[in-house]
């Protein structure tokens, strides 16, 4: 199927594509990267009449360090973020989640707004959000706020951005001291989406007690998730005496309904799911001892 007629702008800005969204209303639709978005015009599940294409829009690409974070732009693509020796240092685990999005082909094209804006549930990108506290910058007519990645996915597709509004960066705080990171997901074949991942970012003081402790989880729920009862239960508690397979128990827990489809059963991701946090647990926990 070929995608329904639509009217093409190309805004140079920021500025300019807010005015636009602002201006076509609920006709129009962003594209960034169109690695989610192009699917779904092509199989007429999205039908705009305007599409705001952000490719050559100024300031919206570019990874700078400022203040404690790491400011990615939303137009930045997953190569780009793949390759960069900032996001290694800085952002460890944000480079670790990249090689595990779909092809190269896709990550080429695909952008972080665009992943965070279509908001995925078994995406990476929002379960790496999520366990590292990021916060996202967004721009309409009212001016320009920030979200925190907790309060950012609010159903299933759906996020906190309204209509007019434009995902413009996202802020990743850059931890040191003792910090582990490590992300672990199952999927059928290389550059699936993953039937239940983790990433889990954790922080160690000098008594080996955990001091910050995050869990996100993706292929898990109709949404990205925080595991926050088990980043509860695990914070202000020394290492040693933690069970990690109970840190993977009680994080899946928190899911509440578990997706089945012809991939995998509610029961089969859940087993899957309590084990992928477990093994990421482990690693980050070991890598934040060595640090
Ligand atoms: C075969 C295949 C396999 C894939 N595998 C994976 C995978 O394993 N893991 C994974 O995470 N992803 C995967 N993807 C999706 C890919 O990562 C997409 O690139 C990503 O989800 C969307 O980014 P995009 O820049 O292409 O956004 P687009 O497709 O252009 O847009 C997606 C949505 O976000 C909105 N949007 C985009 N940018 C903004 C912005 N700045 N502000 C507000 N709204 C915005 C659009 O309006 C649209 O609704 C796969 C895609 C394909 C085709």
């Amino acid at each position: 199927m070929k995608p329904a007629a639509f009217d093409y702008h190309a805004p140079a800005d920021a500025a300019e594509a807010v005015a636009l969204l602002s201006g076509l209303g609920e006709d129009a639709k962003i594209i960034a990267g169109g690695q989610s978005l192009v699917p779904m015009l092509a199989l007429r599940l999205a039908v705009p009449e305007h599409l705001v294409d952000l490719r050559r829009a100024d300031g919206l690409r570019g990874i700078e360090r400022r203040d404690g974070v790491l400011r990615i732009g939303a137009c930045t693509t997953q190569a780009m973020i793949e390759r960069s020796a900032e996001v290694a240092r800085d952002v460890p685990l944000l480079a670790r989640a990249t090689p595990l999005i779909g092809h190269f082909q896709i990550r080429n094209r695909g952008t972080i707004g665009g992943s965070l804006a279509h908001a995925d549930a078994a995406a990476e990108y929002p379960a790496v959000a999520l366990a590292l506290g990021a916060r996202i910058q967004a721009r309409s007519p009212r001016g320009e706020r920030t979200v925190p990645a907790d309060r950012f996915f609010t159903g299933m597709w759906t996020t906190e951005l309204a209509e007019d509004e434009l995902l413009t960066a996202v802020d990743f705080p850059v931890r040191d001291g003792r910090a582990g990171f490590a992300i672990e997901e199952f999927a059928r074949r290389g550059g699936d989406f993953a039937i239940a991942g983790a990433a889990v970012a954790v922080e160690l003081d000098g008594d080996d007690r955990v001091r910050r402790c995050g869990i996100g989880l993706f292929g898990l729920g109709s949404t990205p998730l925080r595991a926050a009862a088990a980043e509860a239960s695990v914070t202000g508690a020394a290492v040693a005496g933690i069970d990690a397979d109970e840190v993977g128990r009680a994080a899946v827990a928190e899911s509440g309904s578990v997706p089945a489809d012809l991939h995998a059963s509610a029961d089969h991701r859940r087993h899957v799911g309590a084990v992928v946090v477990t093994r990421a647990w482990r690693r980050a926990v070991q890598e934040a001892a060595h640090a």
